[in-house]
C-alpha cells in the first residue's frame, strides 16, 4: 500500500512578553498558525522562525523586549516582532536591522502573514490540528478572556490608548461561544480581561445578542452573570469602581462569580487621582468597600498602587497609608512612578526623586504585608476550596490557590499529604498555618 509521506511542517519558536492580555494575543497567534500547518519549538535551535511579542508599556519592558529580540536574533537568526512595540518600529530597524518583519498589537493577519513569508507553511495543515479551545500557552485549567480591547481613559502614566487605541468591545456571543469552548477543553477557571472591564459593552451601547434562546446584553453585569452558568471559576480582574459594580455583588453571593476583585486603585488621594486622571475616582469608594463586605463577606479585593507620582507630597503618600489601613485590602502591589515615552505625566512638574520614591514603596509594602500576614492568619482553622496548580510527586504535596489567589499575582496555598491530586482539581481543604502572602493547608 502507497503511504503519504507527509512533509515536515515549519516549527515557530515563541517568546511572549508583558502583561496576560499579550499572552492572550499569543495563545491566538499561535492557535492561527497551528491551524495552517504549523509546529512550536521550544528552543531557538529547532524553531525555522522566531516570533517575539513585545511589551512596550513601561521603558524597562521597552528595554526588556529589545533584549529579547537580540537574544532571538543572536541564537536563530530569523525573527518576527510583534506586539506593542511594533509602533516604534523604527527603533527596533535601527537596533536590529536584520529582523524579517514588524507587526503592531492585535494585528493577527499581519503577523500570520509575517511568519508565513518567513517559513512558508507546509503542503498539509492535517500534521496538527489545534485542539477544541486552541492552543493555550497557560496551563489547560485556567484560560484568560479577553472581553475587549483598548480604552477610553487617558490616564496620565499610561501609553496604552496611544498604543492600542479606543474600547472595542467584543460581542457577548463570541466571548461565549469562546468560553464554553475552554470550559468544554478543561478549564477550570476563567479570568476575565482587558483594559478596563467595568466599561464593556459602552462601543457598543449595550446592544443584544441572542444566545442560546435568549438575549444578552454587551454589558458587564449580563455577560459575567451568563460566564458564571458555566461551571468553572469566573474571576474578575481590572474592574474600575463604576456604580455598576455594586450589582456583581449579588452574582458573587450567589457563587455564581469568584467573590473576588482586581482593581487597579493606583492611589487614594484625591489630588493625586485628579492630576493622574484616574476613571471612577469616587471619594466614597471606603463607604462602597464596607457595602461590598456586608454583601460578600469573603470578598478579596487586589489592587495596585503608584508611588513618587509627580506631585505626591508626604501628605499624599500618608493619605495612602491612612486609606490603605482602612480599606485592609487582601492583596496590593506598588510600582515606582517611571516616566513613560509619550506620557503625559513626563511633562508634570515636581518630579519625586529616586530616594524618595523607593521609601515610599518600602512603607507601602510593609503595611500591605502586615494586613495580608493578618488577613490570613484568620483563616487558619478554616475549611476552603483550592485549585491545584502543580503536584508534587515526590513529596506528596502540591500547590493551589484558593478563590482569594489570582495564578501568579497572588498568594498559593501549599498542601501536603496530597498524593493523588492533579493539576485542575479543586479539593476541600482546613488551613493549617499562614505567612505574609501564603496558606498551607491539608485536604480534609
Ligand atoms: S484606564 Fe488608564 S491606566 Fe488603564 S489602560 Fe486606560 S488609560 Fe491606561
Amino acid at each position: 500500500m502507497k503511504t503519504i509521506t507527509l512533509p515536515r511542517p515549519p516549527k515557530v519558536g515563541l517568546v511572549s512578553l508583558g502583561c496576560p492580555k499579550n499572552l492572550v494575543d499569543s495563545e491566538r497567534i499561535m492557535t492561527k498558525l497551528r491551524s495552517d500547518g504549523y509546529a512550536m519549538s521550544p528552543d531557538y535551535s529547532g524553531a525555522d522562525v522566531v516570533l517575539v511579542n513585545t511589551c512596550g508599556f513601561l521603558d524597562s519592558a521597552k528595554a526588556e523586549s529589545l533584549e529579547a529580540i537580540g537574544e532571538a536574533i543572536a541564537e536563530n537568526g530569523r525573527v518576527v516582532v510583534t506586539g506593542c512595540m511594533g509602533k516604534e518600529a523604527e527603533i527596533i530597524r535601527e537596533r536590529f536591522p536584520q529582523v524579517l518583519a514588524i507587526t503592531g498589537a492585535h494585528q493577527y493577519e499581519a503577523v500570520v502573514a509575517a511568519v508565513h513569508e518567513a517559513a512558508p507553511p507546509s503542503a498539509s495543515p492535517f500534521t496538527d490540528l489545534v485542539p477544541e479551545s486552541g492552543l493555550k500557552l497557560t496551563p489547560r485549567h485556567y484560560s484568560y478572556l479577553k472581553i475587549s480591547e483598548g480604552c477610553n481613559h487617558r490616564c496620565a502614566f499610561c501609553i496604552i490608548p496611544q498604543l492600542r487605541g479606543d474600547l472595542v468591545s467584543r460581542r457577548p456571543d463570541a466571548i461565549l461561544r469562546e468560553a464554553e469552548k475552554l470550559v468544554a477543553a478543561g478549564t477550570k477557571e476563567l479570568l476575565v480581561i482587558s483594559q478596563d472591564t467595568s466599561a464593556y459593552g459602552l462601543d457598543l451601547r449595550h446592544a443584544a445578542w441572542s444566545w442560546r434562546g435568549h438575549e444578552v446584553r454587551a454589558h458587564m453585569t449580563d455577560l459575567v452573570r451568563e460566564l458564571g452558568s458555566l461551571g468553572a471559576w469566573v474571576r474578575l480582574h481590572y474592574v474600575y469602581p463604576y456604580p455598576h459594580v455594586d450589582h456583581v455583588m449579588p452574582l458573587m453571593a450567589e457563587g455564581l462569580l469568584l467573590p473576588y476583585l482586581d482593581i487597579p486603585f493606583q492611589h487614594a488621594s484625591p489630588r493625586i487621582l485628579r492630576a493622574m486622571k484616574r476613571p471612577a475616582n469616587d471619594a466614597r469608594v471606603l463607604q462602597r468597600i464596607r457595602q461590598w463586605r456586608a454583601e460578600v463577606p469573603d470578598l478579596a479585593i487586589r489592587s495596585s498602587f503608584v508611588v513618587g507620582f509627580p506631585g505626591e507630597t508626604e501628605e499624599d503618600f500618608r493619605y495612602l497609608l491612612g486609606w490603605l489601613e482602612e480599606a485592609q485590602l487582601d492583596r496590593v502591589g506598588a510600582f515606582r512612578f517611571e516616566p513613560v515615552e509619550g506620557a503625559s505625566a513626563n511633562a508634570l512638574p515636581d518630579q519625586v526623586p529616586d530616594e524618595v520614591k523607593h521609601d515610599r514603596f518600602e512603607r507601602v509594602m510593609e503595611l500591605s504585608a502586615r494586613i495580608s500576614a493578618a488577613k490570613l492568619e484568620a483563616k487558619i482553622g478554616k475549611t476552603l476550596d483550592v485549585l491545584i496548580d502543580a503536584a508534587d510527586v515526590g513529596t506528596g504535596g502540591a500547590t493551589g490557590r484558593s478563590k482569594a489567589d489570582a495564578p501568579e499575582i497572588d498568594g498559593e496555598v501549599h498542601l501536603r499529604d496530597a498524593a493523588g491530586f492533579k493539576p485542575g482539581d479543586i479539593v476541600r481543604a482546613r488551613v493549617e498555618d499562614s505567612d505574609a502572602h501564603d496558606l498551607y493547608a491539608v485536604p480534609v
